[in-house]
């Protein structure tokens, strides 16, 4: 009978972060494959579908600790509400429903994020950290 090469990896976390191509959540922040929920969306918002996503990862896979991580030199950060509204628009002739808010400073985004999500009952936040990833030199640092 032959055994793993490796132990099994606990699903202990939750990453919420932006869409970027440039990113590799698991890799970056260290983690091990099968080890966390990855939620991804442009810009890396506390959306109602990412509490919803983050609140079922509690719920049905008992995940505790939520990262949060946003990143240097995002595409959401290149332009204004009205910028981005305005290109939604010509692109698709539908005016966005949603919330088109830049990322002007990550450091500032993930205060947010995590703040936000302290607010919401649905997500346990006693394991919440908060990152920003340079995608220039590759450092991570805490954000708190
Ligand atoms: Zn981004």
């Amino acid at each position: 009978m032959s055994q793993p090469a490796t132990p099994p990896v606990e699903l202990d976390t939750s990453v919420l972060t932006c869409m970027d191509h440039r990113i590799d959540p698991v890799a970056i922040l260290g983690l091990a494959e099968g080890q966390a929920h990855v939620f991804r969306n442009a810009g890396g918002y506390v959306t109602e579908d990412a509490i919803r996503s983050l609140c079922l990862s509690q719920q049905l896979a008992d995940t505790e600790r939520i990262l949060v991580m946003h990143h240097t030199n995002c595409k959401a950060s290149e332009d204004t509400a009205e910028g981005y509204r305005a290109l939604v628009e010509a692109g698709t002739g539908t005016s966005p429903t949603w919330d088109v808010q830049p990322v002007i400073d990550p450091y500032e985004r993930v205060r947010a994020a995590l703040g936000q999500l302290r607010q919401s009952t649905l997500v346990n936040t006693a394991r919440l950290e908060g990152y920003v990833y340079d995608v220039d030199d590759g450092s991570l640092t805490p954000v708190s």
